[in-house]
């Protein structure tokens, strides 16, 4: 069956996301047990429409960390998990700030949404999920949110990492060893460090220090879209020997026999999105 991942937004960071210079709705991932949508921020809705792919698909729900690109959009997406709230179903996982608060962060779901879902549940790093039959290992990161996560997915493909928001130390990629593809958040351009995000120089870290097949780049500022990410990806690629690409709005990664990305599929031809009701 193998494991896709469609990028419904490339885009991370405040300017980014305040101006929807690249949509930052996050990623739909679909493995042999259902479909996963992590961290919708703000601009799923709309790019899920666009792909004509019904929320109702959709069967657990994951928000990283308490930072609005990742979770704003998270409340409306668990309406359409289900079905507008009229049928108890489907799994909510989030860090600590995400469900619970936590000092100045979040509590990011209201009250009324965490009793719509099937169930709720709080992640931290070191904990296992079997998230509809795919085992996720939980890892640190280091972030400014400090409950932030990120994850190891266990596809009948191979390990597809997910290393949400964190800046590069060699002890935050040993965690991601033998993973087959690697999603990186890399959210400035070579030369551009800021604190607790990576540049696309840490990406190459990351990349050497791993040494997966792939990697897959995602979450671009504003300052690294005007430089382009996809030559920041060749950059990225040059230092590290590991093929790098950068991920874009709309675009799936497929993990299969071989690791390809393209074109967004129309999930479903037939169903229309109610335009009016
Ligand atoms: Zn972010
Ligand atoms: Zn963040």
């Amino acid at each position: 069956m193998g494991f896709s991942v469609t990028f419904l937004g490339t885009g991370g960071g405040r300017h980014t996301t305040m101006y929807q210079t690249r949509s930052t709705g996050g990623m739909l991932m679909r493995h042999a047990g259902g479909r996963i949508h992590m961290d919708p921020g703000p601009g799923a809705l709309v790019q899920m429409r666009r792909i004509h792919y019904d929320p109702a698909l959709t069967d657990s729900v994951i928000v990283s960390h308490a930072h609005p690109d990742h979770y704003s959009d998270a409340e409306c997406v668990i309406e359409g998990m289900t079905l507008g709230g009229w049928k108890k179903r489907g799994s909510l996982y989030g860090s600590p700030t995400v469900i619970e608060g936590e000092g100045s962060l979040g509590p990011c779901i209201s009250r009324y949404h965490l009793n719509v879902v099937g169930r709720a549940a709080v992640i931290r790093p070191g904990d296992e999920l079997d998230v509809d039959g795919l085992p996720v290992g939980i890892c640190r990161a280091d972030h400014s949110d400090p409950t932030n996560v990120g994850f190891k997915m266990r596809t009948d493909a191979g390990i597809v990492s997910y290393v949400s928001d964190t800046s590069y130390s060699e002890e935050i990629a040993r965690q991601y060893e033998g993973s087959r593809v690697l999603i990186l958040p890399v959210t400035t351009p070579w030369g551009l460090r800021i604190p607790y995000h990576m540049c696309s120089e840490d990406a190459a870290m990351f990349a050497a220090a791993v040494k997966p097949e792939a990697v897959v780049m995602t979450h671009f500022g504003i300052v690294m879209i005007k430089r382009g990410p996809a030559r920041e990806a060749a950059e990225a690629e040059a230092a590290s020997g590991v093929r790098t690409i950068a991920a874009e709005d709309l675009s799936t990664l497929d993990v299969g026999d071989s690791v390809s990305v393209g074109r967004a599929r129309a999930y479903d031809d037939d169903w229309i999105p109610p335009s009016s009701i």
